[in-house]
Formats: C-alpha cells, structure tokens, sequence
C-alpha cells in the first residue's frame, strides 16, 4: 500500500503535504522564498502532452498549482502539431506554470556560443503558445548528456537550468 504508485496515493501524499505547506510554483520563487512552509510540484512531460493536461486538470481541481516542463523537440510528441498545441496554454490557464523542458542534445548540434540564443528561442515560442512568459527552464535526461542530474539547477528567468 506505502510504496504504490498510482493516482491515489499521489493524492494522498498532496492532500497530506497541502495541510501544512502550500503548492508554490518555480516562477513564484522569483521575489524570493516565501516565508511560510511550501512545496514545488514539478513534471517533466517527457511523454505525452495529453495525460499531462488530464493531470493539470486533477491538480488544479484540488487547488494545486505546479510547474510542468514541457518539450519542444521529442521522440514522443510535437508541441506544434494540431493535437497538442493548446496544451500548454490550456496548462497554463489552469494556474499552472509552463517551464521549457530542453535538451541539451539538440543544442549541441550547434556552436556552444549559440546556446543562450537557441534556448531564448525556444523558451519564447513556448510563451507564445501558453500565452504567458517563460521564467523557468529545465534540463531533460541529464544523466544522458554528462550533467550531474542532482535537480539543483533549475532557473527562474530565462538562464539555464537542472535535471529530468
Ligand atoms: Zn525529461
């Protein structure tokens, strides 16, 4: 019962955690920590835009407001095709903060002193599909690019960032 992993239980773990600290999201962290208990929810969509809306939605039914990274550049989906280019401002419109998810092999396709441009890019045409700024970027599959995939590096305003 302790060790699933399933809807439930991770409701119950939020329920459990929202009664004494509040769901804050990365770009709130901007002015600073807030001065009472809080807790970040972050999600990588590595995989699918669609069951993280379905996700959002759960969330933010419950009053919970957390950051989902999202890609650009996957295998597994394109946030520009037709079925998955109002997720992020549907994400987005729930509360939630929309974050670039990135990977670190696409820009090293290119020189390293274009790195800041290609990522500002991308992190712009994602706000422009959510609708609101990007503040936060983060990393995906550090483990795969030599990073040292610890989750510290995240970045609130539009520098480079941690694991996932
Ligand atoms: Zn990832």
């Amino acid at each position: 019962m302790r060790d699933r992993f399933d809807h439930e239980t991770y409701w119950r773990i939020l329920d459990r955690l929202s009664r004494t600290h509040r769901p804050v999201r990365f770009a709130d962290l901007r002015p600073g920590l807030p001065g009472t208990p809080f807790f970040i929810l972050r999600h990588d969509i590595d995989f699918s835009p669609a069951a993280a809306l379905r996700l959002a939605e759960m969330e933010a039914a419950r009053g919970v407001r957390a950051t989902y990274f999202l890609l650009l550049n996957t295998f597994y989906y394109n946030l520009l095709s037709p079925e998955h280019t109002d997720v992020p401002r549907r994400i987005a419109e729930l509360g939630h903060e929309v974050g670039l998810h990135y990977d670190l092999r696409f820009l090293q396709a290119f020189p390293g002193r274009r790195f800041k441009e290609l990522l500002d890019e991308q992190a712009r045409l994602l706000g422009r599909l959510s609708g609101v700024p990007v503040e936060s970027v983060a990393l995906h599959q550090p483990a795969l690019v030599g990073e040292d995939g610890d989750g510290a590096g995240h970045r609130v305003g539009p520098e480079v960032v941690g694991a996932g």
